[in-house]
């Protein structure tokens, strides 16, 4: 299990955020540094560092946080133009907050996979 983060917090309420989407499982809000007209970060609220650390059991919940993509993107209005899931692993990955999450960027042509 992970230590408490800064997406920890959020879910809790002990830090505001613009959240979007909230149920059992996960927690969606904007990112507070966006890169495209629709930033979204959806969070687990399993206390998992990284895609490293995922195994069998928490298949349901990782799960959730493509169905809460779809649903948001839909609320978006990016869901027919189209969008793009990001999910970064440790530091070759870019991951900034070990608190395993998904972005959702949408909203204007991203273009080519910049690698
Ligand atoms: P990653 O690099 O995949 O770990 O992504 C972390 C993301 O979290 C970055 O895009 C940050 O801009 C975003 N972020 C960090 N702190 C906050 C916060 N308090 N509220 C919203 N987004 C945040």
């Amino acid at each position: 299990m992970a230590k408490e983060t800064i997406f920890s917090k959020i879910i809790n309420g002990d830090v505001p955020a613009d959240i979007v989407y909230q149920d059992d499982l996960v927690t969606a809000f904007r990112d507070i540094n966006p890169k495209a007209p629709s930033h979204i970060l959806i969070v687990t609220h399993l206390l998992l560092p990284s895609v490293n650390d995922a195994t069998a059991e928490h298949e349901l919940a990782l799960g959730r946080l493509f169905t809460v993509a779809a649903k948001i993107a839909q609320q978006e209005g990016i869901d027919q133009n189209g969008y793009r899931l990001i999910v970064n692993c440790n530091y070759h990955g870019g991951q900034e907050v070990s608190h395993f999450h998904m972005h959702l960027l949408g909203g204007r042509p991203l273009g080519p996979m910049v690698i």
